[in-house]
């Protein structure tokens, strides 16, 4: 809830007119309390969660929009059934543990300093919080995710998440609850080390998840505006995370490769690369997705990971 009645009192709170956008902004807020407002991020959380996949989904199952030559794993396709029992199971840890967590996770969110107030942040202070808490989430979420991969961890958590060998966007935040919570402290973090504004905190969230959800979307899709990022790992790179599996010892980092580069967890990556590289050039440029070439050369890759 803003402190001010009316936009009068707001510009010479601030010492200046408004902006457009801080205009929408006071007159959406204002009378709005700061819980209100954070719980947006549930709704938010819930349309990137259901809608953002389908296009993607809906060319996994019908074969359309002309995507197959995009496929990482040609030949490995989710039915309808076992599209919607993913959905249905992530669903369901929305309702029971993602948005009860967000509900009461706001005393936290006061504690760090997460403001509501007028003046809006500029588009640089925005921009760069948002590459801190994505580097902060990548450096935190590689170490836990290499923990999941500990004996103990896969074989209580962590399996869940690997269940889907070939993942697609509904299978990003598809995993088991205690990973929901584990992994919602990466998330937390950056936030909590360069607070922000509510609105920088909303961008946050929701673009962490359509980030997962690309990453797990099954199709490397060389128009994305993700390959202009540096060091980004997108969707090829971890579809090879699911693709060896529980076994997995490469490819540990969410976002980007440096992670794994520097503490050598992506041999297994690389070597594979290499081997679909020379299939690739063996047979005029045909092995392209992950298992185009997976009965030449998968157990040594695992070998080597
Ligand atoms: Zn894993
Ligand atoms: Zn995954």
């Amino acid at each position: 809830m803003l402190p001010y009645a009316t936009i009068e009192e707001a510009e010479s709170a601030v010492g200046r007119g408004l902006t457009l956008a801080e205009t929408l902004w006071f007159r959406y807020s204002a009378t709005k309390s700061d819980y209100f407002l954070y719980c947006h991020n549930v709704v938010f959380l819930f349309l990137v969660f259901n809608l953002v996949p389908i296009p993607l989904a809906f060319a996994e199952l019908t074969h359309s929009l002309g995507l197959d030559q995009y496929k990482i794993q040609p030949k490995v396709r989710l039915s309808l059934t076992e599209m919607w029992k993913c959905y249905k199971d992530v669903n369901r840890v929305f309702f029971l543990v993602v948005g009860p967590l967000q509900l009461v996770s706001y005393p936290s969110v006061k504690i760090i300093g997460i403001r509501t107030g007028l003046p809006l942040p500029s588009r640089w202070e925005v921009l760069s919080q948002l590459v801190v808490y994505f580097l902060v989430e990548d450096y935190t979420n590689y170490w836990i995710h290499r923990f999941l991969h500990s004996k103990w961890g896969y074989e209580k958590i962590h399996s869940v998440h690997h269940e889907f060998t070939a993942p697609v966007g509904y299978t990003a935040p598809y995993a088991h609850w205690a990973e929901v919570l584990i992994l919602g402290i990466p998330s937390f973090l950056g936030p909590a080390l360069a607070p922000g504004h509510m609105v920088t905190f909303w961008l946050w969230i929701a673009l962490r998840q359509i980030e997962a959800i690309e990453t797990h979307s099954g199709y490397d899709l060389p128009w994305s505006p993700t390959k202009y990022i540096p060091f980004y790992g997108g969707a090829e790179y971890h579809d090879y995370h699911h693709y060896v599996g529980g076994q997995s010892q490469s490819n540990f980092a969410s976002v980007f490769t440096y992670c794994d580069f520097i503490y050598g967890t992506d041999k297994g990556y690389q070597y594979h690369k290499k081997v679909l590289g020379k299939l690739k050039g063996m047979n005029g440029g045909t092995a392209t997705g992950l298992n185009g070439g997976k009965s030449d050369c998968s157990s040594d890759e695992v070998k080597s990971d």
